[in-house]
Order: structure tokens, then C-alpha cells, then sequence
């Protein structure tokens, strides 16, 4: 992993990683959705949806009993952290002011979700010390 430039490095999600996050954030509509990606560097191998526990359509905040129960079941699994996923239920698919100075988790992946024109679409970016760089998602099988 260490030569890879973490700039540049996809993310690579499957489809069904994709449908449930997005199953879950139009469940959730019209308050703010937000989940765990574990896997291993940048490849998701499984999307956890969680509570928002602001139960806010502005902000998020995963529980932190959920985040707790996420992060145990990382280890077990022997996977890391790749990225946090929330929505924006009222667009952009962009960081937020907010996202960026709450961004405690530079080594991970954050995804958003939005609607662009009616149709929900999946974003991703690396956000570390108030930097924001745009990281392409791979779609894989
Ligand atoms: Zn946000």
C-alpha cells in the first residue's frame, strides 16, 4: 500500500456496496444518513449502516454505541476503517464547511451522498488537515 499515492488511489466499492448505502440514505430522507466502510486500503468489503445521532437533516453524528459495535467487528474481521459514508439530503455531493473541520479521520475515505437533479449519486474524498481532494469510486463486482 505505502507506494500508492493516496491522492489518487480509487476507492473501489461494489455494486451492492453502493445499493445499500444508497438504499439506506433514501430510507433515512429527508434527515442525514450515515455509515461505516470497513475493508482493507482502499477496497470496501462491507458497508454498516449506523444511526445518526443528531437526527438532523444538516448534520451527522454516528452513535456512538454503533461506531463501538463497527469498529469491533473490524478487528474480529481483520479489516481497517476505509471510509464514513452520510448524505446530504439537500445536495451538494460535496464536503460541507462542517464536514471538513469535523474530518477526525484523515486516512479514511469520506463518501457522500446526494441527490444531483432527482438522482442520488455517490462521491468520495479525502479530507485531511482542511484539505479536500476528490478520490474516484470504482465500481467493481
Ligand atoms: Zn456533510
Amino acid at each position: 500500500m505505502g507506494h500508492l499515492d493516496p491522492e489518487t488511489e480509487p476507492l473501489d466499492l461494489t455494486v451492492e456496496g453502493a445499493r445499500r448505502i444508497l438504499a439506506h440514505v433514501q430510507a433515512e430522507w429527508p434527515l442525514e444518513a450515515c455509515g461505516l466502510l470497513g475493508g482493507i486500503g482502499r477496497r470496501v468489503l462491507a458497508v454498516y449502516p449506523t444511526r445518526n445521532e443528531l437526527a438532523s437533516p444538516v448534520r451527522y453524528r454516528v452513535h456512538p454505541e454503533d461506531l463501538i459495535r463497527v469498529i469491533q467487528e473490524l478487528e474480529r474481521q481483520g479489516w481497517e476503517l476505509v471510509g464514513i459514508y452520510h448524505s446530504h439530503p439537500h445536495g451538494p455531493p460535496a464536503p460541507s464547511a462542517t464536514d471538513v473541520a469535523e474530518a477526525y479521520y484523515p486516512e479514511a475515505v469520506y463518501v457522500i451522498a446526494a441527490p444531483v437533479h432527482g438522482e442520488w449519486r455517490l462521491r468520495a474524498f479525502r479530507i485531511a488537515s482542511g484539505a479536500v481532494r476528490e478520490v474516484p469510486i470504482r465500481l467493481v463486482e
